[in-house]
């Protein structure tokens, strides 16, 4: 059998969810017992989003086969079974980039090379591709619909139309219903625009679902609907939660699916949400709140460190914890005097995450140094893990100016260096160390506690690497190297016996951490957060009481 499209547009503004809408319709498809795949098309030049500022576009997900994509997919990777690849995002960059090479190579025969058919055949050739062996393809066009950039995708979804027929194809509009404070009135007329324009490009959605921050009434439904020529049944409160992972169950409770399920005529079990709705009442019913300090440079933009941030709260919910997470700015404990203690303190774990460039790395060490003074629970993440190392070789080991080439190119010790470069791979094309690696996991460690297993693979994005030079001093002063590549190149993990935890991993555990299935690392390292936060309360509890409790105290009460 041959799948079927969801193709998901965007109307009105940016940032309406489109690319959680997509996800959560492709997890209660799942839920129904179907098999989805996933793709978004990004409607910019840039071949990928590599790179683009993460502080404009947002984090750079990395796919296992070590493609550069747009955050979305982390979406789609965190709430279906799909597996996803560089086929699973097309910019328009990279599509020009591939139509270009053919019409060098005289693939076109000497034809006019034009938009349509030669890019529109390309959009539906990569479409079509990654449509083998499953149920449903959800395709999601990026930016909103009405820019000129965009019209070569919504043209070839018309022509997939087209070509498949109703009972193949469906089109999702993803659109915005305000309320207006003046009027105290929820406003129809951007929904109304937004569908006029996709019209005038030849497309009449078939699912409408409007993001507002209340309940659409009947009467808003049937207005919509009229104006807009859908279903009323088909006008979809799209309301505003706190959590991304009620998504789906708001979706459900709209009968997404059922609606889904009937226009493409596919037949499937009964939706079963259980595992969904068990993570939603934990997220609402935490026990208490685990408070994480994460430490780098510039202030966090919401969407830079997404992946992070949403298996930080993975490992939360793992033990019924609301997750509190703090921007801590590397370059704030830089000052001369001992003012970044105050800073850290209220923390119950100290995270450095990945990240590029000198800017605030020496803040980092310090919080770094003293997250293993104090014994407060440590995760230190790509960049993490390798300025832990540059800590741990200067105030341990006693080598001064320690650092990594990457900073200070004239180290006297280069304990994190480019070896791919020194080794000549970087002629071979490829700068960063990206996608899926296999590491081996040392036993008796704190590693191979949290994985249960001496094999594991992770996803890469970096350039440096430890240097294993520095591995004897480094060991003889007490660091232990719990993971490295198969073949012992490469340095994957390290950590420091007897911390509660400490642990520096080169790749990225975050890509591959689910809501349902938190990945180990973060599990872990939020619940030693945690303890750890719980000893630090009862041992200031216990201090007071005992102040209290002072001979010189008694009388005064
Ligand atoms: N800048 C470091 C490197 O290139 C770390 C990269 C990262 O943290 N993703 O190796």
């Amino acid at each position: 059998m041959s799948a079927k499209y969801i193709f998901v547009t965007g109307g009105v503004v940016s940032s309406l969810g489109k690319g959680l809408a997509a996800a959560s319709i492709g997890c209660l498809l799942e839920s129904r017992g179907l098999k989805v795949n996933l793709m978004k098309f990004d409607p910019y030049l840039n071949v990928d989003p590599g790179t683009l500022s993460p502080f404009q576009h947002g984090e750079v997900f990395v796919t296992d086969d070590g493609a550069e994509t747009d955050l979305d997919l982390g979406h789609y990777e965190r709430f279906t079974h799909a597996k996803l690849s560089r086929d699973n995002n097309w910019t328009t960059g990279r599509l020009y980039e591939q139509i270009i090479a053919k019409e060098r190579r005289g693939d076109y025969l000497g034809k006019t090379v034009q938009v349509i058919p030669h890019v529109t055949n390309e959009i539906k050739a990569a479409t079509k591709k990654v449509a083998q062996d499953v149920d449903v393809l959800i395709v999601e066009i990026g930016g909103t619909v009405g820019d000129i950039e965009s019209l070569p995708f919504i043209e070839a979804i018309r022509q997939m139309r087209q070509e498949l027929g109703r009972d193949n194809t469906l089109f999702v509009h993803v659109t915005l219903v305000p309320f207006i404070a003046a009027a105290q009135e929820l406003k129809t007329k951007p929904t109304q625009h937004s569908v006029k324009e996709l019209l005038s490009s030849g497309i009449q959605p078939d699912i409408l679902l409007c993001r507002t921050d209340r309940f659409l009434s009947s009467e808003i439904k049937s207005k919509i609907a009229s104006f807009c020529n859908v279903e009323e049944e088909a006008v979809i409160t799209a309301k505003d939660v706190a959590s991304i992972y009620e998504v789906p169950i708001v979706f459900a409770h709209e009968e997404v699916d059922t609606l889904i399920l009937r226009r493409l005529r596919l037949e499937a079990k009964d939706r079963d949400l259980s595992k969904w709705k068990d993570l939603v009442h934990r997220v609402y019913n935490p026990k208490d709140v685990v408070r994480i300090g994460i430490v780098g440079k510039y202030v966090m933009y919401e969407d830079s460190y997404k992946s992070l941030k949403e298996a930080l709260v993975h490992g939360a919910l793992a033990h019924n914890l609301k997750l509190e997470v703090n921007w801590v700015d590397a370059e704030g404990l830089e000052a001369a005097d001992k003012s970044y203690e105050a800073q850290l303190e209220d923390y119950d774990g100290l995270l450095v995450p990945g990240g590029f460039g000198k800017r605030g790395i020496e803040g980092m060490l310090r919080a770094i140094q003293y997250a293993r003074e104090k014994h407060v629970p440590y995760f230190g993440i790509c960049l993490g893990m390798q300025t832990a190392c540059i800590e741990y070789a200067r105030n341990v080991c006693g080598l001064a100016d320690a650092n990594s080439s990457e900073f200070d190119p004239a180290t006297p010790h280069r304990v994190i260096y480019k070896l791919r470069e020194l080794r000549g791979v970087e002629e071979l094309g490829g700068t960063m160390r990206l996608g899926a690696w296999p590491c081996k996991i040392e036993t008796g460690t704190l590693a191979y506690k949290v994985y249960g297993q001496t094999e594991i693979s992770e996803r890469h994005r970096h350039r440096y690497e430890f240097n294993r030079e520095y591995e004897e001093p480094m060991v003889a002063a007490g660091l232990r190297i719990s993971g490295s590549t198969p073949d012992g190149t490469y340095v994957e993990m390290v950590e420091i016996p007897g911390h509660p935890f400490f642990i520096g991993c080169q790749f990225h555990p975050e890509f591959k951490s689910k809501p349902l299935e938190p990945h180990p690392l973060f599990k872990e390292f939020v619940g030693a957060a945690y303890e750890h936060g719980q000893k630090l309360k009862e041992h200031k509890e216990s201090a007071e009481v005992e102040m209290f409790l002072r001979p010189d105290n008694v009388g005064r009460r």
